[in-house]
C-alpha cells in the first residue's frame, strides 16, 4: 500500500493515468485529502468502483489526539498525536496578532543530542512522512477551529535530518490547491548541518531559515550541540551568508540563554563581532528548563546586559514571548512525559 497524501498532484495523476482513469479526478481526490478526509469511501464526488479500488491500493495517515493541553493565559494549545504505527509527536499552535502559527514536528525524537533539548533524550526513532508533517496541520486546524497562516519547524526532530520529506511537505501545504500557505510564512529551523543548509539554498525556496547558533564560539557549542564538533562555528556563519545570497532572504540565529553556559558578556561581544554587517536577527529565548538536565535559565539581570550588548552593536534583537508557560509547551516535554507513564 502506498501512503497517497504524501504524493505531489502531478503524481496523483501519474497514479490514475496507470490505473487508466481520468486526469480530473486527481485534483478531486488531492482536495478531500488535503481537507482531512480519513477514508476513501468519503470522498463522495468519486464513482464507488474508483473508490474501493484506491482503497485497496492506497492508505490515508491521520493522526489521534492522544493528548489535548490549552493555556489557560494565551489560548496557547498544544497537541500529542498518536501516529498510524502508535509513535507520538507533538505540534502546538500559538496565537500571535498577525496570526495563528502551528510549530510542527519533523521527526520522531532526533539524534543531534543537543545538551538542552527534551527531545533528543531517546534518540530518533524514525523520520516523519510529509503526509505525517502535513497532518499537523490539518488536523490541529480540523479539531481548533483555527485557521493556520504560519508554520514553523521548530516541533521535535531536525528538519534539515529529514530533508527530502520537507522539502515534499513543504510543495504540499504550499499548493494551492492545499492549504495554500505562503513559503515566506513557513520557517525552517536547523541546528546547523551545513551541506543541507547549501542544498536548501540551492532550491531557493523563499521560506524562512533560522539557525540555531546558542553560542558565539567553538568551546561553548562544541559543549552544548554536538553537530558543532564536525563544523564549528565559523563555517556555519558562513554558510548563513551562503543562503541568503542565494535567496536574497536574511538568516536569523536563534539563541536560548543558559546560565552560566552562553550568557556572559564577552559571548555577547564575541556574537557581535561575528554577525555585524550582516543584517542578521537573533532571538533570544530564555533557556525552557528540562527535567532531565541541570541547565538552567539564565538570570534576568544578565539577559537585560545581553540585550543592550546585542543592541548597542547594532545588532537585531528581539526576545521571544514565553507561551504556554502552563502546559509544557516546549516541544519534546509532553511526548518525554507520554511515552514514560
Ligand atoms: N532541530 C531544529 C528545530 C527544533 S528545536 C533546530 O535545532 O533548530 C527548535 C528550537 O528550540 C531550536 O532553536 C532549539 O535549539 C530550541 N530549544 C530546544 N530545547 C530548548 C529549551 N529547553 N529551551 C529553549 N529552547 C530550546
Amino acid at each position: 500500500m502506498k501512503d497517497i497524501k504524501s504524493m505531489l498532484l502531478p503524481e496523483i495523476e501519474l497514479e490514475l493515468k496507470e490505473l487508466s482513469e481520468q486526469k480530473f479526478r486527481a485534483r478531486q481526490i488531492y482536495k478531500w485529502l488535503h481537507s482531512g478526509v480519513v477514508s476513501f469511501e468519503d470522498m463522495t464526488n468519486l464513482p464507488q468502483k474508483l473508490r474501493q479500488r484506491l482503497g485497496e491500493l492506497y492508505y490515508i495517515t491521520a493522526p489521534k489526539v492522544l493528548r489535548k493541553q490549552e493555556s489557560k493565559y494565551d489560548g496557547t494549545i498544544k497537541y500529542l498525536w498518536e501516529l498510524n504505527d502508535k509513535n507520538s509527536v507533538e505540534s502546538v499552535i500559538m496565537r500571535y496578532n498577525y496570526g495563528n502559527t502551528i510549530c510542527v514536528s519533523s521527526q520522531v525524537g532526533c539524534r543531534m543530542g543537543c545538551a538542552f533539548c527534551a527531545s533528543t533524550i531517546g534518540g530518533r526513532v524514525r523520520d516523519l512522512s510529509a503526509s505525517e508533517i502535513l497532518d499537523q496541520v490539518i488536523f490541529a486546524e480540523l479539531d481548533s477551529g483555527l485557521k493556520i497562516s504560519n508554520i514553523v519547524m521548530m516541533g521535535i526532530g531536525e528538519p534539515l535530518d529529514n530533508f527530502d520529506n520537507v522539502i515534499r511537505f513543504l510543495q504540499l501545504v504550499n499548493s494551492e490547491d492545499g492549504l495554500n500557505i505562503g513559503m515566506r510564512h513557513i520557517t525552517i529551523s536547523t541546528c546547523g548541518i551545513i551541506e543541507k543548509v547549501d542544498k536548501l539554498g540551492d532550491y531557493n525556496i523563499q521560506s524562512t531559515l533560522t539557525i540555531s547558533l546558542h553560542a558565539p564560539d567553538d568551546e561553548t557549542r562544541d559543549k552544548i550541540m554536538p553537530i558543532n564538533r564536525a563544523t564549528g562555528v565559523d563555517n556555519l556563519l558562513a554558510a548563513g551568508r551562503r543562503y541568503f545570497e542565494k535567496t536574497g532572504r536574511r538568516v536569523s540565529y536563534e539563541y536560548a540563554m543558559i546560565d552560566g553556559v552562553n550568557d556572559s558578556e564577552k559571548q555577547a561581544k564575541l556574537l557581535v563581532s561575528k554577525l555585524k554587517g550582516t543584517g542578521s536577527h537573533v532571538n533570544l529565548i530564555l533557556l525552557n528548563e528540562v527535567i532531565e538536565s541541570p541547565l538552567k535559565p539564565t538570570k534576568p539581570e544578565n539577559l537585560e546586559k545581553f540585550i543592550n550588548i546585542l543592541k548597542s552593536g547594532g545588532i537585531n534583537v528581539t526576545k521571544r514571548r514565553k507561551l504556554g508557560g502552563d502546559i509544557d509547551a516546549s516541544c519534546g516535554q509532553l511526548r518525554r512525559k507520554a511515552t514514560q507513564n
